[in-house]
């Protein structure tokens, strides 16, 4: 198992591997690992000669405080998870003053527009902050393949601009969304949750199923009207966005075109919890 916190020593093991043109696959996470991370992680194994995960809770990207705060860091068992999957994964957990020095702050990036949508408008320089992280790893890793979920859909479509916009030459690679068998997204969030909220919130996915039912049928309106009204009338969640977007483009839809795919992008609070979930809808 290596464990690594600094940067000098996690190239000091790849500059090896890289002089034999081995493949690097990496899976950038901010830890507090669950079954959803370590799919990544399996994904990774088999498609490359050297895994490495970062696990790193990185500043720029929370424009919360007490959410940064609160965010559950648990390294520890971490390495113990990466271990049950295999004993030659790289993980590189470096400290926020490794990465940033003194100057915590993000770079601004041109996503093409689509910075501005959903996350973007709720969480002002959220994106800024994941492109300065990821940039940094890949200068750090140089991966041939980076993974990245599609439960942030919306971040694994920044990053692909992020590498086609500055030319970072990193392979992407998007990753199903792991479900609890009761269908809830897996998130490190959910550690946050009680028992019965946990059971309560496999409603939120149970409503995506119904809403990718109705969409084909009905209106983009219709099933937006839908799922509000569902997520509304269910008084233990508080719902802070429901929209069906251009996968491409992420802009909002207001009426179906012929050949453009959409999904459905939900974001609802219980018990203060910030649950965010996708489904694609045709
Ligand atoms: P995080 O630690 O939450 O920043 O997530 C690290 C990576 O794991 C991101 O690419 C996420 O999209 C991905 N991820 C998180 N939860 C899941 C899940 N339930 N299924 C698939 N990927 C996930």
């Amino acid at each position: 198992m290596f464990v690594y916190q600094t940067k000098t020593q996690v190239q000091a093991h790849l500059a090896k591997h890289i002089v034999l043109n081995k493949s690097i696959g990496l899976v950038p996470t901010m830890g507090a690992l669950h079954q959803g991370h370590l799919s990544l992680l399996e994904q990774s194994l088999q498609e490359n000669d050297i895994t490495v995960i970062s696990v790193f809770v990185n500043p720029t990207q929370f424009n919360n405080p007490e959410d940064l705060e609160k965010y559950p860091r648990t390294l520890e068992n971490d390495i113990e998870k990466v271990r049950s999957l295999s004993s030659d994964i790289i993980i590189f957990a470096p400290t926020p003053e490794e990465i940033y020095g003194n100057n915590v702050k993000a770079t601004q990036y041109n996503f093409n527009g689509l910075e501005h949508q959903m996350e973007g408008a709720a969480r002002p320089g959220h994106f800024d902050g994941v492109g300065t992280i990821i940039t940094i790893l890949f200068d750090i890793i140089k991966p041939t393949n980076a993974y990245f979920g599609e439960k942030d859909f919306q971040q694994l479509q920044i990053i692909r601009a992020l590498v086609k916009n500055y030319d970072l030459g990193v392979n992407i690679v998007g990753c199903p969304i792991f479900r609890q068998k009761d269908g809830l997204a897996m998130s490190s969030r959910n550690q946050r949750l009680s028992n019965e909220a946990t059971q309560n919130s496999t409603f939120l996915y149970q409503t995506l199923l119904k809403a990718k039912e109705l969409f084909r049928t009905e209106s983009i309106t219709t099933v937006k009207k839908f799922v509000e009204n569902e997520i509304q009338n269910n008084k233990i969640f508080e719902l802070e966005y429901f929209e069906i977007a251009d996968e491409q483009t992420l802009i909002t839809a207001t009426e179906k075109k012929e050949h453009v795919k959409y999904r459905g992008f939900l974001v609802a609070y219980i018990e203060g919890v910030r649950l965010i979930d996708n489904i694609s809808l045709n």
